[in-house]
């Protein structure tokens, strides 16, 4: 066994080995040793190899799935490796025979289908990325959906495209693996390496024409050498892991690269747009507005968010959908109705394909279907081209709905070996089967009955007993009827008693046998009629597969519906000039989190950035810290982002000309685990915008040069302010607590100055949230410092030398160096200090002032007294 165990182990390298033995799978050396460190479960041993005792350690086969996803998070790949064969036959070849194994499937983040190993309202995607004579191509498939895309892709773009897909896992060549792996990684997604062989893109086009039976791909648009041999690679590692079985794939759609807006990896991080700061998903842009009712349509809303169209047409026909759902609350609130009992047709269609499915999922397909036809029903004809279309997609599924209502029952098990899931009436073998198996005694009593009638002998009976099984009984008076013709030629005379005679009929013992095997018969028919089934849907899965998408889009629609009219939302105007007017704009994560602490509430806000011709349009937006700068900086980038997606957006009006390419810097935090410090982080981030931002593009801008000395941040700021202008001529947002940059507005003509309001009352700052044209007068970063609990010393002194330092500068730039010299030093003496700071116990000067009765002294005593405390002081 152990030759056995460790050829198949050699055959999966990188992979833990899943042994089956019996009802557990077992791992052996240094998987064992790995994999009970990561399952936290006992290492035991088993037996000695060359010597050593061999680690092992195992999982029960009915509990396997949930292992399977703890060792999977933790980044192992596992190999399963399954019995092929009976014990028993194995015995057969010779007592010292091993039964075959066999991996049957290897399990990695990218390619799973199982539904406790998935987020249901998120993609699965599995990636690979080529290179083919200087031309980078990234092709992507979700096994468990079926979706196959493929875009061009240059190195450059990889890390962005990999942060708008968040892949579970990424296939590189192995020649190149070096020069992509960080990157990858980076995405969060793990590093597969694989062979030139299966990057080869001659042997691509093979694979992929066989793959959909079609003599050239052709038809499904051009592909580039690179993206056919990404796909290629993809397909070639789907083999290697599902064995041979391969996933249904839908058609592969080439994605045009100008096609989407381009945001960066650093931006969707900034913009919390699907995750948010700490990585999950509550605080994200996408939890604030996801109002879907299936997980199909959730998984399209985060597709959307990550990937805003720049397809103007594509944009106004969504929008057009949420608009006519928006307008009818009773069709909106039906659709929904009917929605929610749609399953995940996708899902369970690719488990089917891959023979991994089970009843449920034929259910989930019956009942998917027979949705999909209630949803096309209420889709009238007066609504816009995009759901009207649909219906198409959604009817002409009649056939199957009635095969699979006929066929099963309401609610399947899980398993086919279960049994159970066909309906009766069904299959007429089936039924009988079932009868006997069930109602066994009954037709034992019918059959007695039919007996008794043949012979006239009311008092027989048919018995069982084990060692004869089922028999008729009669007594022995009966004895000479029974064993004479005519009777004597259907009862087989078995056994004489002491005062009974016992036989049996052909049919009676074929009875028995159908009754002892009606259970593994039915079990049997039942599985037969389960693969006839499965081979109906797979039959229909293209158009399965189309109702499917429909209802994700009709789910969206009316997801986004639904937040539009309950959040009060309009819809934005969008074409092709450059603009980028917002009237009444709010922040949706921030206006959710307010809402909900119940105190203030969101205060709405303009942003006008006015088309100066061809050129520059920027606000340059002063205010003190914790105003609200960011939050309209980012609720105008979120705006934008809503419109191309195709929702409603969290403003009044919003008039926004396509952004092509949407930056955003926005605060940092060190990046310690790649050793760079926030500014140096900063700066790329900032480099990265200043070389790529063209004219289209959207960028916002947050307290640049934050990270370094004064001047060095202000000229970096300065700086940057006038690429944006003169070189990149983009729309921009531009936050700065640098008051000194206002004064650019007078040479620059595309940028004009805006600030956030706050109102100064005995010595605070209230923060009114507003942001106006014009700039702001001061930082009020004392006042602000205050309201974060410094202590009241450290404010004092800091408005000292904030005085100095503005005086100074009035009466003639003099340095801040010479200023210091003149302030009178820091003493915390002399300024009241706050009670859990003092030093523990009383002061001397105290101690002896307490002490004092000037009553009792004498002059001469007050004179002596007074320089006794003067040294004290
Ligand atoms: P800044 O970037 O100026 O330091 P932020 O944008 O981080 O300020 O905002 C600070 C806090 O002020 C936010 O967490 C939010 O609670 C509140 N805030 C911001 N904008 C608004 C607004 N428009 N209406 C109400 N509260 C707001």
């Amino acid at each position: 066994m152990m030759a056995q165990y460790l050829e198949i182990k050699s055959a999966n390298p990188g992979a833990l080995l899943f042994y089956r033995m019996g009802d557990f799978y077992e791992m052996f050396f240094d998987d064992a040793v790995a994999a009970a460190q990561a399952l936290d479960i006992a290492l035991t041993k088993r037996g000695k190899h060359q010597g050593e005792d061999i680690p092992m350690c195992g999982v029960p086969v009915h509990a396997a799935e949930s292992y399977l996803l703890t060792l999977i998070r933790k980044g192992f790949r596992v190999a399963v490796c399954e019995q092929m064969e009976d014990p028993a036959e194995a015995k057969k070849r010779g007592s010292k025979s091993v039964v075959r194994r066999d991996v049957v499937r290897l399990v990695t983040p990218g390619t799973l289908t199982e539904e406790s190993l998935l987020e249901a309202r998120r993609h699965n995607f599995l990636a690979a990325f080529a290179e083919v004579r200087g031309e980078a191509a990234l092709a992507w498939v979700d096994i468990s959906t079926g979706a196959f895309r493929a875009m061009g892709c240059p190195g450059v773009r990889l890390g962005a495209e990999l942060a708008r897909l968040a892949p579970r896992e990424v296939l590189l060549n192995e020649a190149t693996e070096r020069d992509w792996a960080e990157i990858v990684s980076e995405s969060g997604a793990a590093v597969t390496p694989l062979s030139r062989a299966s990057f080869d893109s001659s042997s691509a086009e093979t694979r992929l024409t066989g793959l959909f039976s079609v003599g050239t791909l052709e038809g499904f648009g051009t592909f580039s050498r690179a993206e056919m041999s990404a796909m290629g690679a993809l397909v070639d590692y789907l083999e290697i892991t599902q064995k041979g079985k391969l996933p249904l794939l839908r058609p592969p759609v080439r994605e045009a690269m100008g096609g989407t807006m381009q945001i960066d990896a650093a931006t969707r991080r900034n913009l919390d747009l699907t995750a948010s700061l700490s990585g999950g998903r509550e605080g994200s842009l996408l939890a604030a507005i996801d109002r879907t009712v299936t997980a199909a349509g959730a998984r399209l809303l985060e597709r959307r968010l990550s990937s805003p169209s720049r397809d103007l047409p594509t944009i106004h026909a969504r929008l057009a959908a949420v608009r006519a759902l928006v307008g009818d609350t009773g069709l909106c609130a039906a659709l929904r109705d009917s929605l929610r009992k749609c399953p995940d047709i996708d899902r369970a269609l690719s488990r089917l394909g891959l023979d991994r499915g089970g009843p449920r999922d034929l259910a989930a397909i019956r009942n998917g279907l027979a949705q999909a036809g209630d949803v096309a029903g209420l889709l009238g004809d007066d609504l816009p081209q995009t759901l009207t279309g649909a219906r198409a997609a959604l009817t002409g599924h009649d056939e199957l709905c009635d095969l699979l209502d006929r066929a099963l029952v309401a609610e399947p098990p899980l398993l086919v070996r279960d049994g159970g899931f066909i309906a009766t009436g069904f299959d007429e073998g089936l039924d009988e089967a079932r009868t006997l198996r069930d109602e066994g005694r009954g037709v034992i009593a019918r059959m007695q009955a039919g007996f008794v009638e043949e012979t006239g002998i009311s008092s027989l009976k048919i018995k069982h007993n084990n060692v004869l099984g089922y028999f008729i009984e009669v007594t022995a008076t009966h004895a000479e009827r029974m064993l004479s013709p005519p009777l004597s030629d259907t009862f087989i005379h078995r056994q004489t008693t002491a005062n009974a005679l016992r036989f049996t009929t052909v049919e009676l013992s074929e009875l028995e046998t159908r009754i002892l095997n009606a259970g593994n018969r039915a079990l049997e028919i039942e599985k037969r009629l389960y693969d006839s089934l499965k081979t109906a849907v797979l039959n229909h899965a293209g158009p399965a597969g189309q109702a499917a998408a429909a209802l994700a889009e009709i789910d969206l629609a009316t997801g986004l519906a639904d937040l539009a009219r309950g959040e009060d939302w309009c819809e934005p105007e969008v074409d092709d000039s450059r603009a980028f007017a917002v009237t009444g704009g709010r922040h949706p994560v921030v206006e959710r989190a307010l809402r909900r602490q119940g105190g203030t509430p969101f205060i709405a806000n303009d942003c006008d950035l006015a088309e100066a011709g061809s050129g520059a349009a920027i606000w340059l937006l002063t205010g003190p810290n914790m105003s609200g700068k960011s939050t309209f900086l980012r609720q105008n980038a979120l705006i934008a982002l809503l419109a191309q997606a195709g929702s409603f957006v969290p403003a009044a009006s919003a008039h926004i000309g396509l952004v092509s390419q949407l930056f955003s810097r926005v605060g940092a935090a060190d990046d310690l685990a790649r050793g760079r410090s926030t500014f140096m982080v900063e700066m790329v981030e900032t480099a990265a915008i200043l070389n790529q931002a063209d004219d289209r593009a959207l960028v916002i801008l947050d307290e640049i040069g934050r990270g370094t000395a004064t001047y060095d941040g202000l000229s970096i700021a300065w700086a940057t302010l006038e690429h944006l202008h003169d070189a990149n001529r983009c729309r921009a947002l531009f936050a700065t607590h640098y008051h000194e940059m206002t004064a650019l507005t007078q040479k620059l003509s595309g940028v004009e100055n805006a600030t956030v309001a706050v109102k100064e009352w005995e010595g605070d700052v209230i923060f009114l949230h507003e942001v106006r044209k014009g700039a702001a007068d001061r930082s009020y970063g004392v006042q602000v410092a205050r309201l974060a609990g410094l202590p009241d010393s450290v404010v004092e002194r800091a408005r000292v030398v904030l005085d100095a330092l503005e005086r100074g500068e009035r009466e003639g730039g003099r340095s801040p160096s010479a200023l210091i010299d003149d302030l009178p030093l820091f003493s915390a003496a002399a300024i009241p200090q706050p009670s859990q700071s003092a030093p523990a116990g009383p002061a001397p000067l105290d101690e002896r002032l307490s002490a004092i009765h000037p009553d009792e002294l004498s002059p001469r005593e007050a004179l002596d007294l007074i320089y006794e405390l003067k040294a004290l002081a």
